[in-house]
């Protein structure tokens, strides 16, 4: 075996040899599984191709592996999967695909199998290991995908602009690939990528969204953001991204390019967290800049209320690109109109009360708040970038110790709105939610502890000033 295997995928390997030829069919292992053993990565998906019907191969393996196990199959497609225990077996008959320049779907005919690793997309991703009993294990890789693999490049089998024309998806999965495993794009690639970038413009936004969240989730997003940017095709899916691009310049004073700000950021997050929604956080931090750039004479350049302009971007973006509209885009919302708060309590004399505030304000997304911050630090003088980072420290220290004797981190006040209306025989209406607010407020202010006897009495008082009492 020319890949690196446990005993167990060895098995299993033998099992579906075994089927094939009862099937008699010719099998191989293809794809992704082949190019991540390779890499020593961890492996997810195994797909297998056969010469022949890859319906009838999946029912035999599952058959002689336990005929209890469900065979997932779409004749249409000619695929069939099983799960079993925690792998996705994937089967598919080898196939030769034609592309018509009218139809976005290509003709499909059974093939070869050096007709399927043709359609494949780029060449480690064409990689086979036969299952046959002539040459088991042999690596077969008629485009030189072992040696890309060893080169870290990202190549297509055919003539690059045939390849993204017919499927516009492999420009995304080239630079995802080159993001995730981080890879070059051969030059000849990434031109054709660049001329082809409008045609991305026939596939479905959750599937350039999904390519996008992976190109989030790699290790270094900047290197695939980078990529769509000078490839034109963040333009296309992402405009508003490109308009952070660039450094104008009045009076001979430039502001920072605030797209590479953003790419920063999201490298330095992406170092401290996997969360998906914590790096759109960072990507959208920004946002509200282009729309809030001035300049001030004698002063410089300003974005004075980018934070909530920013924020009110968020639910528009989500929708366009088919991100989820609710917890998550509020989470990613809030962080995106707080992501100035922490710097602000960096000053001197910063009182209880705004310490308060801001853990009410960011209840549960405090540390991801702070996380957000401290990767928002992108100067390249490293003194001010220490002192910074210490001063956080001190903020967190603050916020810590406020925490610890006020417990407003996800509070609810301790006099509700069901009790407001009980003691003064209320139906719902403003007056109850202003009694409510001024509770909230004087607790935050310090004014009143934040403990329910306090709370009860502080409402008696606020109420007998609205000429309310009680009613029992
Ligand atoms: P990942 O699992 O990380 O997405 P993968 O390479 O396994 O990576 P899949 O989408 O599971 O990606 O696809 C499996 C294989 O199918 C690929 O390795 C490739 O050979 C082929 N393939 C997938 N999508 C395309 C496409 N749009 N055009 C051509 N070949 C493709």
């Amino acid at each position: 075996m020319q890949i690196p295997c446990t005993q167990r995928e060895m098995d299993l390997f033998e099992t579906v040899a075994g089927a094939a030829r009862q099937v008699g069919v010719p099998c191989y292992l293809i794809g992704g599984f082949v190019r991540d053993k390779l890499l020593g990565r961890p492996t997810k998906d195994m797909d297998i191709v056969c010469v022949g019907d890859g319906i009838a191969l999946a029912h035999k393996v599952a058959a002689m592996l336990d005929p209890s196990l469900k065979v997932n199959y779409f004749k249409n497609f000619g695929t069939a999967q099983i799960r079993y225990k925690d792998l996705e077996i994937e089967f598919v008959g080898a196939r030769k695909e034609s592309y018509n320049r009218d139809s976005r779907n290509p003709e499909v005919t059974p093939g070869t199998l050096e007709d399927d690793q043709l359609r494949r997309d780029f060449t480690i991703n064409a990689l086979a290991i036969s299952l046959n009993k002539a040459d088991y294990g042999q690596l077969l890789d008629p485009f030189n995908g072992r040696e890309d693999l060893q080169h870290k490049l990202i190549r297509t089998p055919l003539e690059p602009g045939a390849t993204f024309s017919d499927d516009p998806l492999r420009m995304m999965r080239a630079i995802r690939f080159a993001s995730q495993l981080d890879f070059s794009i051969v030059p000849e690639t990434f031109q054709a990528i660049a001329d082809h970038a409008a045609r991305i413009k026939i596939i479905s936004q959750e599937r350039i969204t999904d390519e996008l969240n992976k190109i989030l989730l790699s290790p270094k997003p900047s290197v695939g953001l980078d990529l769509l940017y000078k490839s034109g095709l963040l333009k296309i899916i992402f405009p508003q991204m490109t308009d952070l691009v660039g450094v104008e310049m009045v009076e001979g004073k430039g502001h920072k390019d605030n797209f590479y700000h953003t790419l920063q950021v999201i490298d330095n997050i992406s170092r401290h967290t996997p969360d998906l929604w914590l790096r759109w956080a960072a990507l959208l931090h920004d946002i509200g800049k282009p729309a809030t750039k001035r300049f001030e004479e004698g002063h410089g350049w300003t974005f004075h209320g980018h934070d909530a302009v920013g924020g009110k971007m968020v639910p528009r973006i989500f929708a366009r690109l088919k991100l989820p509209q609710h917890e998550k885009m509020r989470q990613v919302k809030k962080l995106v109109e707080l992501h100035l708060r922490p710097i602000s309590l960096t000053k001197e004399n910063i009182t209880d009360s705004a310490i308060r505030r801001l853990l009410f304000d960011a209840g549960e997304d405090l540390e991801a708040l702070m996380l957000l911050c401290e990767a928002d630090i992108t100067s390249k003088n490293r003194a001010k970038v220490k002192r910074y980072l210490e001063n956080f420290e001190m903020v967190r220290e603050r916020l810590k110790e406020v925490e610890e004797s006020d417990r407003i981190r996800n509070w609810q006040p301790p006099v509700t709105g069901e009790l407001i209306m009980e003691v003064f025989g209320l139906k719902p209406g403003r007056i109850v939610g202003d009694l409510k607010n001024a509770i909230r407020e004087a607790i935050l202010d310090g004014i009143i502890p934040n403990n329910y006897e306090a709370a009860y009495q502080y409402m008696l008082e606020k109420a007998k000033e609205l000429d309310l009492t009680p009613v029992k």
